[in-house]
């Protein structure tokens, strides 16, 4: 194996996990492979802001993190958007992240996303600020092809320029960069597991059985 340039990144990964799902739990252990992270940490958002409030409360979509990354040794799980008292933006936490009680300047971190959530990134507050930040590693996601003609303008700029196409340039400075990477493909969302569950069907073998039983235990997305 070639000798690695600079320090392993970490992973960030963000998000309303209202469920957590395969799809999120495979575009961790992808990202962590492709982009060579030292870990992902996740970090389920308390109160979101720029979409609706999520079904289930922050502390429950927590617990479920916890039961879906429990095996991994590679997964961190931060509990810190959740157990703050307001909404939180995701530069906000970054920057308490880079914070030298935390994780300090240098060390390299990838912000994780779905191609959805990266063409978005213009709503974002401060989102020119991010990659002051962080690193962008973009998933691919079935149904949200990554065309760079369809970007919103600003962000088409941003991307071409700072584009990496080899994943190890993440390795090699503190934040700054944008890398995609393929992923298998699989066309699970969150929305669609509360629409089967809404509707007394079954989500099985789309989101990890541990997290099942914890819906179905505490009824988290009942039939209507
Ligand atoms: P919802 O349907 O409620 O929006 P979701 O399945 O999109 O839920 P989020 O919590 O919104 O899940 O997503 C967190 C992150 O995971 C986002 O960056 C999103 O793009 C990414 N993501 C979610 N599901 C997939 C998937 N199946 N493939 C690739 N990326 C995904
Ligand atoms: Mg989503």
């Amino acid at each position: 194996m070639p000798e690695k340039q600079g320090e392993q990144p970490l992973g960030i990964f963000g998000g309303t996990f209202d469920p957590v799902h395969f799809g999120h739990l495979r575009l961790a252990e992808e990202a962590a492979d492709h982009l060579q992270l030292a870990a992902v940490r996740w970090i389920p958002a308390g109160q979101p802001l720029l979409r609706a409030a999520p079904q289930v409360s922050a502390r429950h979509r927590l617990a479920m993190v916890h039961l879906a990354t429990a095996g991994n040794p590679g997964f961190e799980v931060d509990a810190a958007e959740v157990d703050a008292a307001q909404a939180s933006y995701t530069v906000l936490t970054l920057e308490r992240l880079r914070q030298a009680n935390q994780l300090g300047k240098r060390r390299p971190l990838v912000l994780l996303l779905g191609a959805d959530a990266f063409a978005a990134l213009p709503n974002w507050h401060r989102w020119q600020s991010l990659l002051e930040l962080v690193h962008i590693g973009v998933a691919h996601r079935s149904g949200f092809p990554i065309d760079v003609g369809k970007l919103p303008e600003t962000l088409t700029a941003c991307y071409r320029e700072r584009l990496c196409t080899q994943p190890t340039a993440l390795h090699e400075s503190a934040a700054g960069r944008i890398a995609t990477f393929a992923m298998t493909p699989l066309g699970i969302s969150a929305t669609q597991i509360r629409t089967l569950l809404a509707s007394g069907s079954s989500p099985r073998y789309l989101l990890p059985d541990e997290v099942i039983a914890y819906i179905r235990k505490h009824n988290l997305y009942p039939e209507y």
